[in-house]
């Protein structure tokens, strides 16, 4: 085991999480948290705010956000670590990449509305805390609230998916891309959850090679969205690309994630933990 409670994976209200960088820098302290990232959806905006806040609770830092990529007509989550955040070009990136959010979320709120719910880009816009960053986890909330659902998970199985009201297709950053802007940056390259991906196995093997190609460096292994199972589905695709792992509880709020920031096993000791390869990066 690789024994460091290192949590590289989480939301704040910056993106699409319920607590400030401030606060969830105290949870991840109070839970012992030792090396910590917040890594807001195509944002980097409280990075400043979550490294001061870190080390004015003792636990280090890495800076992070985490990408959204379409491969393969899917939407891909590639995590930043390490990057300079003033990084201009990188920046650039994200502001490009949220740029296409607003016109979405209404047209996920016209489809909801000929399927019956009427005002749900409003009613949406309540719980945005990034002006800039309207995401489907906002128009979860809004469908609990309104009592439509009787919580997030239902949401993601009634509307916002493919196939489902509320479904609005989106061509995010390219793979290529989003893995240049973050080395570009000085930072580390890695895919997020990919158990959560609905790939063929070629479309998975396309996607670590072509990522590994580009020069990314890393795949989460244990994270709150992977079964024990796919620890070692995953710990064995890391050492078959040739990938550093990585560890994150991807919390967003304590009333909806049920995996709490560093409140997840160790990673396991025969693989390269991804913060050994960013060292210098630290704070
Ligand atoms: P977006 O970037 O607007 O497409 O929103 C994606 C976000 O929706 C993810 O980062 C999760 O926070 C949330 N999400 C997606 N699928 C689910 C699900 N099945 N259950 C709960 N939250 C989900
Ligand atoms: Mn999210
Ligand atoms: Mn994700
Ligand atoms: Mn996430």
């Amino acid at each position: 085991m690789s024994i460091l409670n290192a949590d590289l994976h989480c939301h704040s209200v910056v993106s699409d999480g319920t607590l400030t960088p401030e606060e969830l820098a105290a949870r991840a302290a109070a839970n012992g948290v030792q090396l910590w990232s917040l890594t807001d959806h195509d944002e980097i905006s409280g990075q400043h705010r979550a490294a001061a806040a870190a080390r004015a609770l003792g636990m280090r830092y890495l800076t992070g956000t985490e990408i959204s990529v379409t491969f393969a007509d899917q939407t891909v989550h590639i995590i930043g670590l390490g990057f300079d955040a003033d990084d201009a070009h990188m920046r650039e990136g994200l502001a490009q990449t949220r740029s296409g959010r607003d016109q979405r979320a209404r047209e996920m709120a016209e489809q909801l509305d000929r399927a019956g719910i009427p005002g749900a880009y409003e009613g949406a816009r309540r719980y945005v805390g990034n002006p800039d960053l309207i995401s489907r986890t906002h128009f979860a909330r809004f469908l609990v609230d309104a009592g439509v659902c009787r919580d997030t998970n239902e949401v993601f199985h009634r509307y916002l998916v493919e196939g489902k009201p509320g479904y609005a297709p989106h061509n995010w950053a390219s793979l290529k891309s989003a893995v240049q802007w973050i080395t570009g940056a000085g930072g580390m390259a890695i895919i997020a959850h990919p158990a959560r991906y609905r790939f063929t196995a070629n479309e998975e093997f396309a996607l670590f090679h072509e990522f590994k190609a580009h020069g990314g460096t890393g795949v989460e292994v244990v994270t709150g969205s992977h079964t024990a199972a796919e620890y070692l589905t995953y710990g064995d695709a890391a050492r078959e690309f040739g990938l550093a792992a990585s560890r994150g509880s991807d919390f967003h709020s304590p009333g909806e994630s049920h995996t709490d920031l560093g409140q997840l096993p160790f990673l396991p000791g025969s693989l390269t933990p991804v913060w050994e390869l960013v060292a210098d990066r630290i704070q």
